[in-house]
């Protein structure tokens, strides 16, 4: 990672970011005796998660790394902003890597892992894929979490996941924000999609962000950026507008998530035959509610074929005679 804003408060050594793609999330590594991470990327990915906080910790099958100095350290703890398939899909790689690591997701997922419910989880409802892994611990909003060698702020953030947590070190102002805020964009607003919740508690969590006034925030995905210079208010005033507009004009976001549920399932499979690609358009419980709420007017396949226009279009997916493949 390379960090190149001014900062006001610089960047403390003992964190470290392992920026991925918009498959995986970002890894926020807390170092210390007992080195701590905070989301664990894709199960597409996971191999590469395990290799490379691995690295960082020094620990490359027994090898010198030259990483840290003296034995390579365990994994000691897993800490999960919230529990959407590409900020968990990495925990029961790592988890068999490091066996004692403790695990922790937001305290109302809590049961839902321990029960495997994948619906509850959101696999099922988007159709998309997650390895199952153990937790044993709960992030509970207004308690303090020990990751690596600082305490953890939990806050409740619902809005893009209902059950998200922002995990905030006040000492050196690094804020993980999750999906709750990125430098550029708005994430998928899940609970407007199947009627659970509205547009305004993303807003309030903006608010809370500003509030915390973090030195540095992490997003699930893309560079860290700090609030020296601006960035931090820059971002936040796009997610605001972003909203606005959702706000205005449901239906687009309803076109808009559409679209990235199905990017994000060639993001992880990259072809599928027509027919399976069909078939899993059938079977996501989620677009057929974003069908409802962008155009019932149209039958399911006239609006699949309006979402797909501008993805085929644009080269953001490809098809060919047989397949179905994404485009980047
Ligand atoms: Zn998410």
């Amino acid at each position: 990672m390379s960090i190149t804003a001014t900062a006001l408060t610089p960047w403390p050594a003992d964190l470290r970011v392992l920026e991925r793609d918009w498959l995986s999330s970002n890894q926020l590594l807390c170092l210390g005796d007992a080195p701590a991470v905070i989301d664990t990327g894709h199960v597409k990915h996971a191999s590469d998660t395990v290799r490379l906080i691995a690295d960082a910790l020094g620990d490359t099958s027994g090898e010198a790394s030259g990483g840290a100095a003296g034995r390579p350290q365990a994994l000691a703890t897993i800490a999960h902003t919230h529990l959407h398939s590409d900020h968990c899909g990495g925990t029961h790689a790592l988890q068999s890597a490091w066996p004692h690591a403790q695990t922790w997701v937001p305290e109302p997922t809590l049961p839902h892992v321990r029960a495997w419910d994948e619906d509850a989880l959101t696999f099922g409802d988007t159709a998309q894929r997650c390895a199952r892994f153990a937790a044993q611990h709960a992030l509970v909003p207004g308690q303090t979490v020990r990751l690596g060698m600082r305490d953890w702020q939990v806050h409740a953030a619902p809005g893009h996941d209902a059950l998200a947590v922002l995990l905030f070190q006040p000492d050196c102002g690094v804020l993980a924000a999750g999906d709750a805020l990125w430098e550029h964009g708005v994430g998928v607003i899940f609970p407007h999609i199947d009627g659970s919740g509205g547009f305004e508690p993303f807003i309030h969590t903006l608010d809370l962000i500003e509030s915390l006034a973090p030195a540095w925030i992490v997003p699930g995905h893309g560079a860290p950026f700090g609030r020296a210079g601006g960035a931090m208010d820059a971002a936040l005033a796009r997610a605001r507008q972003r909203i606005a507009y959702f706000i205005d004009h449901p239906a687009q976001h309803a076109l808009y998530a559409a679209k990235v549920l199905i990017k994000y399932q060639l993001l992880d499979v990259e072809q599928m035959t027509r027919p399976a690609f069909y078939d899993w358009l059938e079977h996501a419980p989620a677009l057929r509610q974003l069908h409802q709420q962008h155009r019932p007017d149209l039958p399911w396949p006239d609006w699949i074929a309006l979402v797909l226009a501008p993805l085929l279009g644009k080269g953001v997916l490809r098809q060919t005679d047989t397949h179905v493949l994404d485009g980047a």
